[in-house]
This record gives C-alpha cells, sequence and structure tokens, in this order.
C-alpha cells in the first residue's frame, strides 16, 4: 500500500485567534466548520482539502485589489503586482496543461461554461451534451439555468445496462439535430471520455467540441486521466475539485480562440477579477506540476477503484462495475435503501457524500469520490475499512461513527 502525502504538512490552518477575539459569532462558525471537516470524512466527489499555501492566498491581501481587464491592460490602476499573479497563473496553467491559451479569471465553473457559450454561441443555437437525468451539469441545458433558457440543448445518455456513453447515440443526435457545440463532461460519469471519437463527432457535423471537464481536469494535471485540451476547441474547469486549489473556474483554448474567450468572460459575463483566487489558483498550479501532485493523482484514482470493488462486496451496485477516476456512483437498492436514506444513514455516521440520478429508472444512487480522503494520506488500505464502514453505516451500527472518527484522528486534513 503506497500513502501519498498530501503537502506541505509543515503548517496548520491560519490560527483564528484574531477573528475570534473581534467577532466569536462568526469564529464560531469557521471553528465550527473546520471540525466538521476534520471528524467525517469528506467523500463528496467534487471536494478536497486545498494546501496552507492556498489558503495563505486567498486569505491575503490581493483581496483588496480591483483589477477590471487583463495584465498589462487594466482599467485600474495599482495593478503591478496583481498583474504578476495572473501572468504567473497563466503561464503555469498552459505549461501544466499544454495549452496555447488560458484564462484563469471565471468565478467559478458554471461561469467558465457560460463564457464558453457567450464566445461560440448566440441564443437560440442548438447544443448537444449529455442530458441531466445521466449526469449532464444545470449548465448543460438545464431548464432552471440560462443554458436551458438561452439555448436549444438535445440530450445525449448512458446505456441502461452498462451505465456507458453511446457514441453512436451521440453520433446520430449530432447527425439529426446539426448541433452548433457539442459539450462533454458531467457531474457523475465515472469513466474516462473518448475525446477522439467526440472530436470525430464534432467534424463530421461541423460543431465545436466544448469539455466541460470540471472533475476530471485534476487527474489531467497529475496524468491520471487522458487530456481534453489536443481536442476540444474549449475546456472549461474548476480548480477546485480533484486540482485541489481555490473554488473558481478556468477556460483553456487554442490560439485562435483566446481573444474571443477573454472577451466572453471580461467584460462580457464578469467585471472585476479575484485577485487572491486568482494567485491562489496560481499556487495551486504550482502544486499540482509537481511529482507528488503526480502521485496523488494515480493514488485518487488507485483509492477510487480499491473502494468500488469494495462497495460492491458490500453490496451495491455500482455503475459501470466500477471506475477509471476519483468518482463513483452507486445503487444501494440490494441493502434495501434508496439513495436519499442511504446518504442519511451515512452522514449519520459522518460519511458526507451526494446523491445522483442513475442511468436507469427514477430511484437516485448515491455519487462519491476519494480526492479529499486521498489528501489526507489515506490508502487502499483505509479504502477498504471505509466500506465495510459504509455496510455498518447502513445497518445503523453506532460502531460506524466510532470507526469513521479512528480514521479523521489518524489522517487529520490539516495536522496542528
Ligand atoms: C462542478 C461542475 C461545474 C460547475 O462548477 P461550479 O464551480 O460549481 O460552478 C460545471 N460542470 C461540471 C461538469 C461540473 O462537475
Amino acid at each position: 500500500m503506497t500513502v501519498t502525502s498530501a503537502h506541505s504538512r509543515t503548517h496548520s490552518v491560519p490560527d483564528f485567534q484574531a477573528l475570534r477575539r473581534q467577532d466569536p459569532e462568526l469564529a464560531e462558525v469557521l471553528l465550527g466548520e473546520l471540525h466538521r471537516q476534520s471528524t467525517g470524512l469528506q467523500l463528496i466527489a467534487a471536494e478536497n482539502f486545498t494546501s496552507p499555501a492556498v489558503l495563505a492566498a486567498l486569505g491575503s491581501p490581493l483581496a483588496n485589489k480591483y483589477a477590471e481587464g487583463y495584465p498589462g491592460a487594466r482599467h485600474h490602476g495599482g495593478c503591478e503586482f496583481v498583474d504578476v499573479a495572473e501572468r504567473i497563473a497563466m503561464e503555469r496553467a498552459m505549461a501544466l496543461f499544454g495549452a496555447q491559451h488560458a484564462n484563469v479569471q471565471s468565478h467559478s465553473g458554471s461561469s467558465a461554461v457560460l463564457a464558453a457559450y457567450a464566445a461560440l454561441l448566440k441564443p437560440g443555437d442548438t447544443v448537444l451534451a449529455m442530458g441531466l437525468p445521466y449526469g449532464g451539469h444545470l449548465t448543460h441545458g438545464s431548464p432552471a439555468n440560462f443554458s436551458g433558457r438561452w439555448f436549444d440543448f438535445v440530450g445525449y445518455g448512458v446505456e441502461a445496462d452498462s451505465g456507458l456513453i453511446d457514441y453512436e447515440q451521440v453520433a446520430a443526435l449530432a447527425k439529426k439535430h446539426r448541433p452548433k457545440a457539442i459539450v462533454c463532461g458531467s457531474i457523475s460519469y465515472p469513466r474516462h471520455l473518448d475525446y477522439a471519437a467526440f472530436r470525430e463527432i464534432a467534424d463530421e457535423y461541423g460543431a465545436y467540441l466544448i469539455a466541460d471537464a470540471a472533475h476530471p481536469i485534476g487527474l489531467v494535471a497529475g496524468g491520471a486521466a487522458p487530456s481534453p485540451v489536443p481536442y476540444a476547441d474549449v475546456v472549461c474547469a474548476t480548480t477546485h475539485k480533484v486540482l485541489r486549489g481555490p473554488r473558481g473556474g478556468m477556460i483553456l483554448c487554442g490560439a485562435g480562440l483566446a481573444e474571443r474567450i477573454d472577451r466572453a468572460v471580461f467584460p462580457f459575463t464578469q467585471g472585476g477579477a479575484q485577485m487572491h483566487t486568482i494567485a491562489a489558483k496560481a499556487v495551486a498550479f504550482g502544486e499540482a506540476a509537481t511529482p507528488a501532485f503526480a502521485a496523488y493523482a494515480h493514488q485518487v484514482v488507485a483509492n477510487a477503484r480499491v473502494l468500488a470493488a469494495r462497495l460492491a462486496d458490500e453490496g451495491f451496485a455500482i455503475t459501470t462495475d466500477g471506475t477509471d477516476t476519483h468518482l463513483i456512483t452507486a445503487d444501494p437498492a440490494p441493502l434495501g435503501v434508496d439513495g436519499r436514506t442511504a446518504r442519511g444513514r451515512l452522514a449519520a455516521a459522518g460519511l458526507v457524500l451526494d446523491t445522483c440520478a442513475l442511468p436507469y429508472g427514477d430511484q437516485r444512487g448515491i455519487r462519491l469520490g476519494t480526492a479529499a480522503v486521498t489528501t489526507q494520506g489515506m490508502g487502499e488500505a483505509e479504502m477498504a475499512r471505509i466500506a465495510v464502514i459504509f455496510g455498518a453505516a447502513l445497518r445503523e451500527d453506532p460502531k460506524a461513527r466510532t470507526e469513521v472518527l479512528e480514521l479523521t484522528g489518524r489522517f487529520p486534513p490539516y495536522p496542528g
């Protein structure tokens, strides 16, 4: 068993002493949340523990700076230092992902997708994306979201038996609907995407290919998943999932689309950039370029594979029979409960995760990921144990909570 140490463990989280003196009411909330994060297993597939260096950048005076525009072309004075921070973030992102251009200003993954659509599409255009019941994101055509309101979305699905994307269905829908863009990417698909297949379909029908790689981009950074960069016209991503940076978004593209993407972010969809977050993104890209991060990314996948196999031993039906990534979706129905009941019983034991849609029927399953527990230094042996704790928690065995506390005590996210 290899345990990959997460990030430098020589620093603790920023101390809250000053805040505690000034505003004990809010300090109490922050400390309560730190305690919650430290005493449960954070298995939400979209979450992770940022390093103390990332937290330091987020809590820095760069938070005070207004910086509309781009480095060297700002609408505000006094940008000489934040310009350097943004240039470093851009250069590190381009080097890390082998992209010709990086825009690091998107406030979130959703705003990155909004900007990509704004750069390439007009309202009313047809877009082909994974349907929401199969794991498409809100920004892939939900009627409650700008995407569903402003564009005409057509959804592809997954095969009911295998849970896998049917690329022939994607091609048939592209042929029938002639979309202006095809979106590949999902909130819950546990397998690698075949970016070459998507590119071929996009080329055949003259569509742009937008990869929404919010989830796997951290694995891509560590060489543990295929990269969409050589295939997609535009790659949208978050920086806070497996990538382990601050909460935020990013867009990668070729030189030919750089100006359109930049204008779609600012001034079309956003105002001033959040320079403290951009500095924290630079720190995270720096960390992600190290051999330690590559080892981390591979361990995340190894852990997810073991956890999926052991959850199957406990009786869960694992979607696609396993995973290629950090992400697992499972149906607890063979254990006599639905996803919502399972989530509640698991939460009572301190196992924090989400429910998700399943590729068949309308019962919900559970979605979990190994990014955060791997950052804590847990390896395959701990994954096997976590699967046993899942079984105990579903039986409402009080031992489950004790076992979670034993694990989090040995693997604290922020030692000290
Ligand atoms: C997480 C995610 C997003 C959005 O990220 P936010 O930062 O929450 O806006 C977009 N697309 C996909 C596929 C995601 O998984």
